[in-house]
């Protein structure tokens, strides 16, 4: 070991003392130190940055990404999903549960350690700390020092820092549900509509407070994925663990001396130090570990300094740790169930994608009365048809039914249906047929709407009845 790495490994047995499982009594001020894993949480993070952009995307003459609540229509991109769609979100949510499953089933917490926005968010605070009050040493230090200039400006600084991305956070967030280039004129005029006001002022709150001061009491306290989680993970999953066999017993290295009965781990505490939820990985899987692999960067760099092979902290399961082999993904029944169900719900929405109907056709028959008997010895049915446009042009249709020759169309407002862009229009419709033509007393038929321009061709079919008088 050099003169240097024995040096920074005594500095870090004074540190030491500092770094205690927290459970809320005390802010984590945790050790930011660079390692493959911190790499893996900047990329993962950067992935966020797309939140605070996303919606300033156009796409023809709306916003790209819009949940268009009043309108009850979702705009993505050029498609638009209508409340008729919606089947589809309950598959879309399935497929992020179904994959929260698999890869927790496979390698723990990673939502959590690497793209859960509270861990994200609080990542972005906790950097602003460091970069403006200093290190973990100096950060306590200042908290415990008395008020002076310094001390407030450096406070006041990073509070503003904090409150400024929690107002980015609360109007883009907004901006998701109205035109979002409106939104901050209405914002900076202060005319923006209530509920605006109310849902971007609750997002300024709860990011400026999770981010800034609760930070990983949030993941303790309030997230309830923490608690589940232990029913997705099993002696398979890959985790963040402490080689016990290999580490214990623990000690300090003492300099020039080179005790052969002690384990790898030389106690220096670093793997704490750096964790953001204060957890001690050494006494085990946690129910606070994160599983970020911040304690596997910290190790590694200390096994590095004291010539021991790197991986004292390392992702593996139970059965690994244990000597016995791990089962390869295809041959896990938790895998493969994961799997099958996220290839169906993936296979439902990009069927559902591909095959979203441009025009919703719905028909209803009267049943008060079943049908009428007309002065001239008809029979007429009554039906009230909904037809909505989903596209962005304006559509022409003329309205055909089959399955019972020689019918009678009427339509109190025209032989043609015109739908207004994204509009929905609901009309009457009349059948009239003669005795004659009915062989029974329901006759299966098919409303079909047509687009006149060829171009648009689009055809869309509904079944219904035709009833009579009983034969
Ligand atoms: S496990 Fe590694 S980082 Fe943690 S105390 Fe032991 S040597 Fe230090
Ligand atoms: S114990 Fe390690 S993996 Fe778990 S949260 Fe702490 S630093 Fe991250």
């Amino acid at each position: 070991m050099s003169e240097q790495d024995q040096k920074e490994i005594e500095a870090l047995y004074t540190d030491a003392h500092h770094w205690n499982i927290n459970a809320g009594e005390e802010t984590i001020h945790a050790k930011r130190m660079p390692g493959r894993f911190r790499t893996y949480k900047w990329y993962a993070a950067s992935l966020w940055l797309s939140f605070f952009i996303l919606p300033y995307f156009r796409s023809e003459d709306h916003q790209a990404i819009l949940f268009d609540i009043p309108h009850r229509q979702f705009h993505l991109g050029s498609l638009t999903i209508w409340p008729q769609d919606v089947w589809m979100l309950s598959l879309v949510l399935i497929l992020l549960a179904i994959t929260l499953f698999a890869v927790t089933a496979v390698a723990g917490r990673v939502w959590c350690g690497y793209f859960c926005f509270q861990t994200i968010w609080t990542d972005w605070f906790t950097w602003l700390e460091d970069k403006i009050e200093g290190n973990p040493i100096q950060r306590r230090k200042l908290d415990t020092a008395a008020w002076t200039v310094k001390k407030l400006s450096k406070k006041l600084l990073k509070h503003l820092l904090w409150i400024l991305i929690s107002i980015l956070t609360g109007v883009t967030f907004t901006a998701y549900f109205t035109d979002a280039y409106q939104l901050w004129i209405d914002v900076v005029t202060l005319q923006a509509p209530l509920i605006a006001w109310v849902t971007i002022g609750s997002l300024i709150f709860f990011t400026y407070v999770f981010a800034g001061f609760m930070r990983e009491q949030v993941c303790f306290w309030l997230c309830p994925y923490a608690r589940i989680q232990s029913v997705m993970v099993d002696k398979d999953t890959e985790l963040p663990t402490y080689d016990l066999a290999r580490g214990e017993p623990r000690g300090k290295v003492k300099r020039g001396s080179d005790d052969n009965k002690k384990g790898d781990c030389i106690d220096c505490r670093l793997c704490v130090g750096v964790c953001p939820t204060g957890v001690d990985i050494r006494e085990g899987m946690q129910e606070g570990c994160i599983t970020c692999g911040m304690c596997i960067d910290a190790c590694d760099s200390i096994m590095d300094k004291v010539n021991r092979p790197r991986g004292l902290i390392r992702y593996a399961s139970r059965k690994e740790l244990s000597g016995e082999t791990l089962p390869p993904l295809y041959k896990r029944p938790r895998v493969i169930t994961y799997s099958v169900v996220l290839l169906l719900s993936l296979a439902g929405i990009i069927y559902g994608l591909t095959h979203i109907p441009p025009v919703e056709l719905s028909v209803v028959h009267e049943r008060q009365p079943l049908f009428t008997l007309m002065s001239n010895g008809s029979i007429q049915n009554r039906y009230t048809i909904k037809a909505v446009n989903k596209t962005p042009q304006q559509l022409t249709f003329k309205l055909v039914v089959t399955g019972l020759d020689g019918v009678n169309i009427k339509m109190p407002d025209g032989d043609i249906i015109t739908l207004q862009p994204e509009g929905i229009i609901p009309f009457h419709v009349f059948l009239r047929a003669t005795p004659a033509q009915l062989k029974k007393k329901k006759t299966k038929i098919r409303f079909i709407l047509e687009s006149i321009n060829s171009t648009d061709n689009i055809k869309i079919k509904k079944k219904s009845v035709f009833i009579g008088p009983k034969k």
